[in-house]
This record gives C-alpha cells, sequence and structure tokens, in this order.
C-alpha cells in the first residue's frame, strides 16, 4: 500500500485484531474463525441470556468452550450478514 494512497475497502473485507494472528488480518480468513467476537460478546453480556448455545447453569457458552462453530454464534452471524464477510 503506497503512502497517502486510501484503498477503497473491498465488500466483505473486515479487519481483524484477534490473537489468531500476531498482525491484523482478514476477519475469518484462515486461522481466525471469528471466536475472539464470541467471546467478547458473551463477556459483555455477561452470558447471552437468550441464546441456544448458553448454558445458565454453567454459565458458559458452548462456543467459547470450542462445543460450537463460532459462525453459528448470533453475534458473529450477525455481523457477517452486515458486513457481507464470508467464512
Ligand atoms: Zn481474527
Amino acid at each position: 500500500m503506497g503512502y497517502g494512497v486510501k484503498r477503497e475497502r473491498r465488500p466483505g473485507e473486515v479487519i481483524c485484531t484477534c490473537g489468531a494472528y500476531g498482525f491484523p488480518h482478514r476477519w475469518l480468513g484462515g486461522r481466525c474463525d471469528g471466536s475472539a467476537l464470541a467471546e467478547a460478546t458473551f463477556e459483555a453480556f455477561r452470558g447471552c441470556k437468550d441464546c441456544w448455545f448458553y448454558d445458565k447453569q454453567h454459565h458458559l457458552c458452548d462456543v467459547v468452550e470450542g462445543r460450537e462453530a463460532a459462525t453459528r454464534c448470533p453475534a458473529v452471524e450477525e455481523r457477517m450478514l452486515y458486513e457481507g464477510a464470508k467464512r
């Protein structure tokens, strides 16, 4: 990317800074599975009350626990739709 050149962001191209890579990467690209967003959402809401992946009794999220794919998390799905991002 050249100095001062603003590259047009392509639809579906979301930059992610989660721990999957040590540098900013394309969201849902390669090792990035979107679970960071699921985890952040779970923490922000202190459990996702109405989500079917939320285990109220044990205060666990199936996505955060790795039992479900992060792309099935409603928060991740919603962002994928909003951004037009693909796995
Ligand atoms: Zn990521």
